[in-house]
């Protein structure tokens, strides 16, 4: 079946990105889940990032929209924390909006592959927008984007919620791997 088309609300413009400022490896988080099986494929570790500007209606983290709020962690000790438990499959942003942390996401998600684990990243941009975003000079998102291995992306839309979708809340919502992604990127033959 043909994944549905993007229907992006929120942000539109690059120049409206603001990743959060923060000192070198560091994250904000509005909370940790040592071990889940609902936020991606196996068992994973799983960061609500803190932070987020898409504001949409129905929202079931509304604590993590603020981009003061949080606590502030150390990326490697993430990655100390990760290493602990042998029996993950690997880890994934949640949020908030993770790609306004994606230096330091990034430098967790290399360690996590490192290990020999798999990173899954929600997002409430839709792809297209994230490619938008790092083509106007924000190399961070598109070195997050290179180390996801399956991006979960656009905004929660109530109106189109489906609690039967496998890590999604939302129908307009994307299971974008590698070659998901790819195939977005080329253009359609003959045009
Ligand atoms: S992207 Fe996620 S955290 Fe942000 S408003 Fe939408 S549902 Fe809430």
């Amino acid at each position: 079946m043909p994944e549905p088309e993007c229907k992006p609300v929120g942000l539109i413009s690059p120049q409206d990105f603001t990743p959060l400022a923060m000192p070198v490896g560091m994250l904000r988080l509005a909370g940790i889940v040592e071990e889940s099986c609902v936020d991606g494929p196996g068992l994973r570790y799983v960061l609500f990032t803190q932070g987020c500007p898409h504001g949409c209606k129905g929202c079931h983290n509304p604590e993590t929209h603020s981009c003061t709020g949080g606590t502030l962690y150390h990326g490697r000790d993430i990655v100390a924390a990760y290493a602990e438990n042998p029996l993950l499959a690997g880890i994934t942003f949640s949020g908030g909006e993770p790609f306004l942390q994606a230096a330091a996401l990034t430098e967790v998600a290399r360690a996590v592959h490192m290990a020999g684990g798999t990173v899954v990243t929600y997002t409430g941009y839709c792809f297209e927008h994230l490619c938008r975003i790092s083509a106007a000079g924000y190399a961070a998102v598109a070195q997050l984007l290179d180390e996801t291995d399956l991006l979960i992306d656009g905004p929660y839309m109530e109106s189109l919620r489906d609690l039967e979708l496998p890590f999604r809340g939302s129908s307009n919502q994307r299971l974008l791997d590698r070659t998901a992604r790819a195939t977005l990127l080329t253009p359609p033959q003959g045009h």
